[in-house]
């Protein structure tokens, strides 16, 4: 969704010709982009084609009726929608709702109150989307968080088991990072956190996901890979990592690594055992002299 609330994007659905096009005129004048629809099917079909943001339905049409409309937009979508009704009470606050609707207006629609409405509608979807981002990443790497790297391994472990295919885990650990901390400062090592989030991004594939798993420990979920496959992407990593240096004091020019371990998931182990193999591929990547890779085969304990 685009961050200027005046870019975004409304379906406009009413069967009266008139309505529709002042309110299209109305809106386009105040810089939304605007979609309109006659009816219930035609805006569905819009929607198959242009994602928006916000449909303002009429309640009262031929065929398929608003609140019909507005519970099949519900169950596919999560656009806002605001209802039109009449005064006649047609239908009550409760039933729009209900259906899933975030806000209505009465006809005749006013529109300086439409937009009102339609303006604060916007702000909580912002509000939202803001929370939501904010619940699954982490804030200083920009990598999503641990609670939901639990989330997607525990998906991923369902969908390699039912299609039969190939998964693995990754876990790196900085080496030596707690002296780093020690000797230049809680600021400085935040700094190689967050670049150490950026070199990580880069080098995922297209189904690849990171993750901050703990303080300086990063987890990265490889669908459709093999422990082959992901020793390449691992080597890669410790590569691109080991290249880049920080300067923590002007004079210092200071140069981090790695600790991989890498296990494929295992038919018919749980999640925790699956991680806990991955973990133990890091420490014996720590205990062998750091700046290593470790994998565990499907088969090693
Ligand atoms: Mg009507």
């Amino acid at each position: 969704m685009s961050q200027n609330p005046n870019r975004s994007r409304i379906l406009i659905v009413d069967d009266d010709d008139t309505i529709r096009s002042l309110m299209k005129e109305f809106m386009t004048t105040l810089g939304y982009h605007c979609y309109t629809a006659s009816g219930g099917l035609e805006a569905l079909e819009i929607l198959e084609l242009h994602p928006v943001d916000v449909v303002i339905t009429d309640i009262i049409m031929p065929g398929m009726d608003g609140l019909e409309l507005t519970q099949q937009i519900k169950e596919k979508y999560d656009y806002e929608i605001i209802v039109m009704t009449g005064f006649a009470g047609e239908y009550s606050y409760e039933e729009v709702i209900q259906k899933g609707a975030s806000d209505f207006v009465f006809k005749p629609v006013r529109y300086e109150e439409l937009h009102l409405r339609l303006q604060r509608v916007l702000r909580e979807r912002q509000m939202r989307e803001k929370l939501e981002r904010l619940a699954i990443t982490d804030d200083l790497t920009k990598l999503y968080n641990a609670r939901n790297f639990y989330i997607r391994l525990s998906a991923e472990i369902d969908r390699a088991v039912r299609y039969e295919h190939p998964l693995s885990l990754l876990l790196l650990d900085i080496d030596y990072f707690k002296d780093y901390n020690d000797t230049y400062g809680h600021l400085e090592g935040n700094t190689v956190l967050a670049r150490l989030g950026e070199l990580i991004r880069n080098c995922l594939r297209r189904l690849d996901s990171a993750y901050r798993y703990g303080g300086e420990e990063f987890t990265v979920i490889l669908p459709e890979t093999d422990g082959a496959s992901a020793q390449h992407v691992a080597r890669r990593l410790a590569k691109v990592i080991s290249r880049e240096s920080f300067s923590p004091t002007t004079q210092d020019d200071v140069k981090i690594t790695v600790s991989i371990g890498i296990a494929q998931y295992r038919v018919g182990e749980n999640m925790e055992t699956f991680i806990k193999r991955a973990d133990m591929a890091m420490y014996s990547s720590k205990e062998q002299g750091r700046n290593r890779i470790t994998f565990l085969d499907a088969n090693s304990n």
